[in-house]
């Protein structure tokens, strides 16, 4: 068999999460939460199943759940979208952005991709055939920012999509009004699509509001905006969430999707929409991880870990060169083996071997967790 990915192999998540398993390390790695969903959201979905909505939804999904995410874009950011054309219900984030790389890139088609970037995006790219073109970040003690003067530069004649993240995996950089204006002048007057990743919409720290591309309508409008469940409500393995795009992507994203996983499981769909008659859970969601961010960050600040900000989503950045001079894949292991902290490298979000000395710490833990891992990691 000739692969179709060549240097692909096991994610560096399952292979961070295996290693903290074997050393019994505190796993600060792979991004999830180790605490439960809120009961409630459970007795949702099994008053779903009991109910008898066990067999297959529409392709498009559950249209109350489908109405529910709609007024949500509505009450945050302002636009409308139609819930019977223009949202569907995926199999998680990672469904969706396959998907809609796969119903757009063309084989020859170019695809601009932000580094550090999450690690679905590069593969489902090369899948559809198209060519990968990579712009990195640039770090300052500001942080990570997109320069969208090298963005600009990168666009061909053959550029068909650029992906975005915000807030951004792994270094919580959130875009801002002009970054969105940037994008919109590199795009204005080309057939450039845009897939905004946006699974950390509600993860927004220090009063910094989350520019959706829904906000802006002039990117709104040839865009894929994606998000999931599993972030929102700590149920990371439900794998639920939604592709937003205008009537005509969203059509070409569906013929995709009904070939792809076709519906998406029933009774978490009606649970979702159910729960989500209350905004409480997502508008608290800033206030529930800045708190834990927080502590993180604090407990970190006696040690020789040079803090990167954290902006949004779950992750801690930190420069680590004070301490030691390995390289990042050398950290990760020492860390985990001899300290008993997992965590994951940042050069794992690029193409090109590369070495900064940071890593990138999960804070989305009980606090007794966060406590146990800030106690071994005291000494450094
Ligand atoms: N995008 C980003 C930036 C993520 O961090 C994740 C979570 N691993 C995903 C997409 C995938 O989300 P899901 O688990 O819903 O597929
Ligand atoms: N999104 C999570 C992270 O960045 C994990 C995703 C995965 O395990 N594939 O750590």
């Amino acid at each position: 068999l000739v692969s179709r990915l060549p240097k692909v192999g096991t994610t560096i998540f399952s292979v961070m999460s295996a290693l903290a398993a074997e050393k019994g390390a505190v796993n600060l790695g792979q991004g999830f939460p180790d605490f439960d969903c809120d009961p409630a959201l459970v007795d949702a979905v099994a008053a779903a199943m009991r109910s008898g909505l066990n067999q297959y939804p529409l392709m498009t999904g559950v249209p109350a759940l489908r109405q529910a995410i709609a007024a949500k874009i509505t009450a945050m950011y302002g636009r409308s979208y139609d819930a019977g054309s223009e949202i569907t219900i995926t199999a998680g984030a990672t469904q969706a952005i396959l998907t809609a790389i796969l119903c757009c890139v063309h084989p020859g088609d170019e695809a601009i991709v932000i580094e550090p970037a999450y690690d679905s995006y590069v593969p489902a790219i090369e899948l559809a055939g198209g060519r990968v073109v990579t712009v990195q970040m640039d770090i300052s003690d500001a942080g990570y920012r997109v320069p969208w003067d090298k963005v600009a530069a990168a666009v061909t004649i053959k550029t068909r999509l650029i992906v975005v993240n915000t807030p951004h995996n792994p270094t919580g950089t959130i875009l801002r009004p002009d970054d969105l204006e940037a994008l919109a002048d590199i795009v204005r007057g080309t057939d450039i699509l845009l897939l905004s990743d946006e699974v950390y919409e509600h993860m927004v720290f220090d009063g910094v509001r989350h520019e959706s591309l829904s906000r802006h309508p002039e990117l709104a409008q040839r865009a894929f905006i994606v998000s999931s469940f599993g972030k929102t409500y700590h149920v990371t393995g439900w794998k639920v969430g939604y592709v937003a795009a205008p009537a005509a992507l969203t059509a070409e994203f569906r013929k995709v999707h009904q070939f792809n996983v076709f519906t998406v499981n029933t009774p978490v769909q009606h649970g979702l929409a159910a729960y989500m008659a209350n905004p409480a859970p997502y508008l608290e969601l800033p206030a529930f991880y800045q708190r834990k961010r927080d502590l993180f960050r604090e407990g970190l600040k006696t040690t020789r870990f040079k803090l990167l900000p954290a902006e949004g989503t779950y992750f801690q950045c930190v420069d680590y060169s004070a301490i030691s001079g390995m390289g990042e894949n050398e950290f990760a292991q020492w860390l985990t083996a001899e300290i008993g902290v997992a965590v994951i490298p940042v050069s794992a979000f690029y193409q090109e071997p590369r070495d900064s000395g940071i890593v990138r710490f999960c804070f989305a833990k009980r606090d007794e967790t966060l406590q146990a891992a800030l106690n071994k990691l005291a000494a450094l």
